[in-house]
């Protein structure tokens, strides 16, 4: 959709290949989205009678059983295809009983020879070296709770980057999809802090602005926003402002971008990895090209109506966010797998090697390691 030279076709694909492309948020690698129809029409006839909790519960563990029992090829062909080689995985999001998506996940990385967890950017470079794919374990959703052995706890467990507050409140502050702004509760403020001893990097994608503004004047550590959007673009109940922007990039923090439709542009446009991009470039002129990534957070569209209305359902009533229909995709990104397009976008708009392998990667790498290790 670039329309690039040949040159610089190849110039795109061999940044690609040899760049660590990391993506903040990858929610593509998993939901039902992703699967073969056979596996759909399993789940459909699982679903008819159970609730949605119960139907999210067996995605995963279907998802996890297929894949560690090699029947799902697709999934490791997709994630050849994204290039992608460490992705963040949200767990306890497909399905919010958190401890079992933990145990699905880490059979995964146990039992597959091409796939690792990593708890540091010494996992990353050396599963990178060998050819294999990485997982970092995040939090999207406050799993802590009201108890601050929590953060200790789930950090035992591998889980490295977490948000502090999911588009509602929560014991620790109020987020961006919240009546109120009333930021970072007195527990909250010892939540932050304990990750910052435990050095968890801090994600305040979905915190509201006063929550995102006292934990970076708290926070001793970088913190990122792992699939944000820019306001001045296009305004979005994802979307930060320039104000915010600003503050992260004093904090050396990064801004990662993400492809979901209605937060790049209007329903009167047809979302594009153009509007991606016009949101990355503006990142860059705030932040500066150093504190940039890509934090995908779509990637695949539901097969079944069925299934595309109970997920609306479900993220509607757990996010208040308006703008998600899961049956939408930009154009260029219809698929995960489309991840190479990314950095034919990147070399259309004129970077140098330098600056696109920060973007895909090394931006992230350097918070990663300065925060986690
Ligand atoms: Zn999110």
């Amino acid at each position: 959709m670039f329309r690039l030279s040949q040159q610089d076709e190849e110039r795109a694909r061999r940044l690609h290949k040899e760049s660590i492309v990391a993506d903040t948020l990858a929610h593509a690698l998993y939901s039902g989205c992703v699967f073969s129809q056979n596996m759909l029409k399993r789940l459909d006839e699982f679903s008819k009678d159970v609730s949605t909790q119960v139907i999210l519960d067996e995605m995963a563990r279907m998802e996890t059983q297929e894949v560690v029992g090699g029947s799902f090829k697709e999934y490791k062909e997709r994630w050849e295809a994204s290039g992608v080689d460490v992705a963040s995985v949200s767990v306890g999001q497909v399905t919010p009983n958190v401890l079992l998506d933990i145990a699905l996940w880490t059979r995964k990385c146990d039992s597959l020879d091409w796939l690792v967890k990593a708890t540091s950017v010494k996992d990353i470079k050396q599963a990178k070296k060998e050819g294999k794919r990485a997982v970092i374990f995040s939090f999207q959703h406050n799993h802590i709770g009201d108890d601050l052995d929590n953060v200790d706890f789930f950090h035992n467990l591998g889980v490295r980057i977490m948000e502090l507050t999911c588009q509602v409140r929560n014991s620790i502050g109020d987020g961006q999809g919240e009546r109120t702004d009333c930021g970072l509760s007195a527990f909250g403020t010892r939540v932050v802090k304990r990750m910052n001893e435990l050095r968890i990097l801090i994600d305040l994608t979905h915190s509201g602005h006063k929550t995102m503004m006292d934990t970076i004047e708290i926070s001793t550590k970088p913190v990122i926003l792992s699939h944000a959007t820019c306001s001045a673009v296009y305004k979005s109940s994802r979307s930060s402002t320039d104000d915010e922007l600003k503050a992260l990039a004093q904090n050396n923090g990064l801004c990662s971008i993400n492809l979901v439709p209605g937060f790049l542009t209007s329903k009167n446009n047809q979302p594009s990895l153009d509007h991606f991009l016009d949101h990355l470039e503006h990142a860059i002129e705030i932040m500066g090209i150093d504190k940039v990534g890509i934090g995908t957070d779509w990637g695949s569209h539901f097969k079944t109506q069925d299934l595309v209305d109970r997920w609306n359902e479900r993220m509607t009533s757990i996010y208040m966010i308006p703008e998600l229909d899961y049956g939408d995709f930009p154009e260029g990104f219809e698929d995960w797998s489309d991840c190479p397009n990314i950095t034919c976008g990147l070399v259309s708009r004129k970077y140098s090697d330098k600056e696109i392998e920060g973007i895909l990667g090394g931006n992230f790498l350097r918070v990663f390691k300065q925060v986690v290790g």
